[in-house]
């Protein structure tokens, strides 16, 4: 068997580790060509320890000293390189074949399109990168004929239940597959039923306790407000060529089903199984065939029901913010991804309330004006913009 070689981006992260666990139930399928980080130079030096990639990256440079020093006395003949341009060489190198895109928010857009503008098979974890740049991702996937899998769990699914000669690369139009609708399905996180009252008092670590999955924080949070599955709206939108109305979201407490696919007959086909990011890992991994994940089956006898409901878009004003962006498009899903990241690691560090998040989005949305971006220069300075913007109102109209 011929071994794919991979790069993992975020390798540090929820992602990367579970991406690792699958990967170590496959020895002999896949080669490490490289590990990367952030700043966490010790997980980072563990999973050089285990796992003897080519090279390893760590985007912050100041614990570079002590990584490198620390290699050479174990004796390890991994490869240390910094900064964005090592992210971007080994996203793109001619010697990998895989890359997984598990960088968080915009941090994750130049490497992950340049696994993309390299013609990689590209596992893509990092939605941000998709809602602020989807035209130029897209076309980039187009011209250079990569091979783009969803990792997201919902799109996955969608992936599973759409017709198997279905890529992204393809671009296909929802109507010339038959499709009626796709529906998005969301548990509603942790505070689906919380009385809204109580919604300016939530704590970083209630937000941060999803009731089914367990993720990094700013997933977590952007669960919690469902901003996540409003960024999923657009992920979708691009990944699957469809306009926003064709995806409805619905929302589904227990997890077990990811996504649904209806037809232009009737028929809708879901994808179940455990609320478990190796699922779609291991099916990206080694689509088209599969491989064992280390995910349990679901027990049959335990589910005593699955229930589905409509999203409240009063209570998540988040969801409500990604849809008009997702309508209106051009630079607005940008704008709603630069202010949301603001917003959350705001909330995170205490300097906003949790029902504030979306009101510092949706003012940034209103302020802010700005053509289509047609280059990803235009859509960095948009995206920096954004981010100024969000910042004066964290500190300011909406401190706590
Ligand atoms: P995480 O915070 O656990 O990990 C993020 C990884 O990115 C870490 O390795 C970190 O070192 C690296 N990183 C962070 N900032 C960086 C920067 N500025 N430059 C370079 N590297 C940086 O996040 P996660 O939960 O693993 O999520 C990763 C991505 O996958 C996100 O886009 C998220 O939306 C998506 N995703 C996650 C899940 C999940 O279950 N965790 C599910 C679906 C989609
Ligand atoms: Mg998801």
């Amino acid at each position: 068997m011929t071994q794919q070689v991979l790069t993992i981006l975020g390798s540090t992260g929820s992602i990367g580790r579970s991406t690792l666990a699958v990967v170590d139930r496959h020895r002999d399928r896949f080669q490490l060509f490289a590990l990367t980080a952030n700043s966490d130079a010790d997980q980072l030096l563990l999973q050089c320890r285990q796992w003897r990639p080519r090279y390893a990256v760590l985007r912050q440079s100041e614990r570079a000293g002590w990584m490198e020093r620390a290699l050479r006395d174990e004796g390890l003949d991994t490869e240390l390189l910094l900064g964005d341009e090592g992210l971007q060489f080994v996203a793109s190198d001619a010697a990998v074949d895989t890359v997984m895109a598990a960088i968080v928010g915009a941090a994750g857009l130049r490497p992950t399109l340049a696994a993309v503008s390299a013609g990689k098979k590209v596992l893509l974890a990092n939605k941000e990168a998709l809602v602020m740049a989807g035209e130029l991702f897209m076309s980039a996937v187009q011209k250079s004929g990569a091979l783009l899998l969803p990792i997201d769990s919902e799109h996955n699914a969608i992936f599973q239940c759409l017709p198997a000669t279905h890529t992204a690369a393809a671009g296909e139009l929802a109507q010339d597959r038959k499709l009626r609708r796709i529906l998005l399905t969301g548990s509603g996180g942790p505070f689906r039923q919380l009385p809204l009252a109580e919604f300016s008092q939530v704590t970083p670590e209630q937000a941060c306790l999803h009731p089914n999955w367990s993720m990094g924080k700013k997933i977590s949070v952007d669960s919690a407000t469902m901003m996540n599955k409003g960024l999923e709206l657009i992920e979708a939108c691009w990944l699957f060529g469809c306009e926003p109305r064709l995806v409805e979201i619905v929302v589904h407490p227990q997890s077990i089903i990811h996504s649904m696919v209806e037809y232009c007959d009737g028929s809708v086909l879901a994808q179940m199984g455990q609320p478990d990011m190796r699922t779609p890992i291991a099916h990206a991994l080694a689509w088209p065939d599969r491989i064992e994940s280390g995910v349990e089956s679901l027990n049959w006898a335990e589910l005593s029901a699955l229930t589905f409901e409509a999203p409240d878009y009063q209570r998540f004003s988040a969801l409500r913010c990604a849809r008009t962006a997702a309508e209106s498009g051009g630079s607005a899903p940008v704008i709603l991804n630069a202010s949301n990241e603001i917003a959350v690691s705001s909330f995170l560090s205490g300097r906003i309330s949790f029902d504030r998040i979306a009101a510092v989005v949706d003012s940034c949305l209103s302020q802010m004006d700005c053509g289509a971006p047609a280059m990803l220069e235009e859509v960095e300075s948009i995206d920096l913009r954004a981010r100024a913007l969000a910042e004066q109102l964290c500190g300011e109209t909406f401190a706590v």
